[in-house]
């Protein structure tokens, strides 16, 4: 199949890059490998997207897709291995070989681990990075939220409505969080502080079991990591895109260095990494896409 563009990772900016090029007569197909949305699921409630107060992360998404299906645009659930930058672009998935004449990055990024002993292994096994999708499992028991930012807070005040203690560890003596979220864990008589604090040990063969905090054991079901992401990239091995720390550089036009390559949301080298930013880079992006294929 040939395509005009192909669109790699669902999230608002790639879907808000698909909904642009889908209306302005391209040929487009959205690949993502796992839920469209990406990380907007992993939040609970978004309060600073214009227009919408309140809503929730998963909701967000689902509006988005529903968008998007409203308007036709062929969309698939696989894994993109490979991209290949022939006459035409050559995108790789575990099943299938996509020809199209113009890529739009957006794959965004994952939650960063601690980089400890047992820790990937856990994963899903006790260990969460998303309090909205298995906070549920633990309901009545204790967890622990690892983090400092608005993410780990929101998560911890998610926890603390369904578990009975919500034990929140941060490196630092201060959280980097917004001051209403600060005063909203600080109000939570089921969430414990601990500041200055460090993980240094999971416990659990099949299952988590203990974590050790400060040289003190603690008996947790479950901990939540919440310590920031990381660039999702290794599929672009074969591609000699320029990156910074990871990240993808693009042009005010949202250009990488290979031409009708684009990149756009979170897996793009910026200063400010949100919902609002994603849309108006998936909108850029599209837009020079346009012209250029022109
Ligand atoms: P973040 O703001 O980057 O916070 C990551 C936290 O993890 C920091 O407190 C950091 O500690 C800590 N950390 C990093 N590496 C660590 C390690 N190896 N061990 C222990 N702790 C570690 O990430 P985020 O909370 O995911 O938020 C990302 C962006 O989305 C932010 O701009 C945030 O404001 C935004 N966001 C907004 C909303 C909202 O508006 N409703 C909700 C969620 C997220 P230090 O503080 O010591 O660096």
């Amino acid at each position: 199949m040939k395509y005009d563009c192909v669109v790699i990772g669902a999230g608002a900016a790639g879907m808000t890059a698909a909904i642009y090029l889908k209306r302005s007569n391209l040929n487009v197909l959205l690949i993502e490998k796992e839920i469209p949305g990406g990380q907007i699921n992993n939040t609970w409630t978004i309060d600073n997207y214009p227009g919408l107060p309140n809503v929730s992360g998963p909701d967000l998404a689902s509006k988005m897709f529903e968008q998007v299906t409203n308007l036709r645009i062929e969309s698939i659930f696989e894994n993109v291995i490979s991209i290949k930058n022939d006459d035409f672009k050559t995108v790789k998935t575990s099943n299938k070989e996509i020809k199209a004449k113009s890529i739009v990055i957006a794959t965004g990024r994952k939650p960063r681990l601690l980089g400890l002993k047992n820790e990937e292994k856990l994963i899903g096994k006790g260990i969460s990075f998303c309090s909205l999708c298995d906070g549920f499992f633990y309901k009545d028991k204790i967890v622990a939220v690892i983090g400092g930012g608005n993410s780990a807070l929101e998560g911890a005040l998610y926890l603390a409505g369904i578990c009975k203690e919500v034990i929140l560890i941060h490196r630092r003596d201060q959280f980097r969080a917004d001051e209403l979220n600060i005063t909203k864990v600080k109000n939570k008589s089921n969430i414990k502080i601990l500041f200055n604090s460090e993980i240094t040990k999971i416990n659990g063969d099949v299952k988590l079991e203990s974590i050790v905090i400060n040289n003190e054991l603690f008996n947790v079901s479950g901990i939540f990591i919440y310590i920031g992401h990381e660039p999702d990239l290794n599929f672009i091995d074969d591609l000699k895109l320029e990156l910074n720390n990871g990240y993808i550089i693009v042009d005010k036009n949202m250009k990488t260095n290979i031409p009708k390559i684009y990149a756009c949301g979170d897996i793009i080298k910026k200063e400010v990494y949100q919902i609002a930013t994603a849309i108006g880079e998936g909108a850029v992006a599209a837009t020079s896409l346009k012209k250029d294929l022109e």
